[in-house]
């Protein structure tokens, strides 16, 4: 409750406002700042000159100086620290980013004491507003995930706590895919593959859209990269609406909402799952949505009633299935033989079975259509990886296969 105040009396102030808005303001005085350096000297400032140096961002991030971004009167959170901490009050920090990686950033702290989170960033990081994640809900620890572009960028961050927190950053090679041998797992030769956030989508090519807070989107690399492929793909073919992201697993690997005492979910954690909304074909969002009449079965499982699946697009959904367990083409096309295979490997698919009834007809339509290859259509059409799940009326669950992801942050400072 207290963080939901604090956001709007943060947008009240400006910032959010501002931030959004990003008028070209030219800075008031942008200088180089030591890494961690020195704090606004007071939280005294008036909501005229953190407007003034908000709106700035964009242009201090872009002018940075060899050394790093810079911000008059902030803090920075240089490449070559993880982690730093955050005093009670207003903090305003450049995050430095490095370039191709998928980053994380967040603030922890005690779950309520967020007033305020917010963020500018320059044109190359895209639009993060109007991308965010559509459940956020006020609490810490709070996270943005995103991918960063081909040079190294900085993203300000504007944070408000009534107790003292951390802000932290994690980083990921999107390229470094390969599995780790079981043996050299064993041996400890080798790590299991990292956590991280699913970042927010910036292009509306990027075909999906977040459904849950972002500290409930964590998966391995290989996992993320494999969705974010296949949901691009599915988006080029079919031009249709972002498919929605549900719950992954917590930033830490543990199920989404063990950080507030109560998990959501039996499995969902080392980032192998995934719930996925299900595409619409009509109008409204590819949202965790039923697309059937629920049907009580013995007073405790809920399925479809037979016969009563609508709107469901079944042919972009057995599209992304068949391109999560076969692999995306080059540019999407009809590659029969020496295909690249599969980035990450699908496990299992749990979804009601109504809906298993409709993706196997549209499997059928894609294979004549040469929109699927063999393979994926075979897996489709057998009961070992597409299985028929209570309670899946409206979405569909999605396992991977290989070891447990390796969390990159731990729940407290070191
Ligand atoms: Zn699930």
């Amino acid at each position: 409750m207290v963080a939901t105040i604090g956001v709007k009396r943060l947008a009240a102030a400006g910032w959010a406002i501002i931030a959004l808005s990003c008028a070209p303001t030219p800075p008031p005085s942008v200088q180089a700042s030591p890494a961690g350096g020195a704090r606004a000297g007071s939280h005294a400032s008036s909501t005229g000159s953190d407007a003034g140096a908000l709106a700035a961002t964009p242009d201090a991030a872009s002018s940075a100086s060899p050394e790093g971004p810079s911000d008059a009167g902030g803090q920075v959170l240089a490449l070559g620290m993880p982690r730093m901490p955050l005093a009670a009050g207003r903090s305003r920090v450049a995050v430095e980013l490095p370039a191709r990686s998928f980053v994380s950033v967040g603030v922890l702290g005690p779950g309520d004491a967020l007033l305020g989170f917010d963020t500018a960033s320059g044109a190359e990081l895209g639009d993060l507003h109007a991308n965010g994640a559509v459940d956020e809900d006020g609490r810490l620890p709070r996270f943005l995930s995103l991918a960063t572009p081909a040079e190294p960028s900085s993203l300000m961050v504007l944070v408000e706590l009534d107790a003292p927190g951390e802000l932290a950053r994690v980083t990921v090679d999107p390229s470094a895919l390969t599995a780790p041998l079981p043996r050299e797992l064993k041996l400890g030769t080798a790590s299991a593959r990292p956590l991280i956030g699913l970042p927010i989508p910036v292009d509306p090519r990027d075909g999906y859209l977040l459904e849950a807070p972002q500290r409930y989107l964590f998966l391995r690399i290989d996992v993320v990269v494999a969705l974010r492929t296949a949901l691009r793909q599915a988006k080029t073919r079919f031009k249709r609406n972002a498919i929605a992201v549900g719950h992954a697993s917590q930033w830490d690997g543990a199920a989404p909402g063990t950080d507030r005492g109560k998990a959501q979910h039996i499995g969902h954690r080392s980032g192998l799952e995934v719930d996925l909304g299900l595409p619409a074909s009509d109008d409204s969002p590819s949202g965790t949505a039923r697309r059937c009449e629920g049907v009580l079965v013995e007073r405790e499982v809920l399925r479809c009633a037979p016969g009563t699946v609508r709107d469901l697009d079944a042919m972009r959904l057995a599209y992304l299935l068949g391109l999560l367990i076969d692999g995306p083409t080059p540019n999407g096309i009809y590659m029969p033989k020496n295909r690249p295979g599969p980035i990450a490997l699908v496990d299992s698919i749990l979804t009601d079975e109504a809906y298993i009834d409709e993706i196997r007809r549209a499997a059928k339509e894609l294979r004549r259509k040469r929109w699927i290859h063999d393979e994926g259509y075979a897996a489709l059409m057998e009961d070992g990886l597409l299985r028929p799940s209570a309670w899946h009326v409206d979405h569909v669950h999605v396992r991977f296969a290989g070891e447990p992801a390796a969390p990159q942050l731990t729940p407290t400072a070191p």
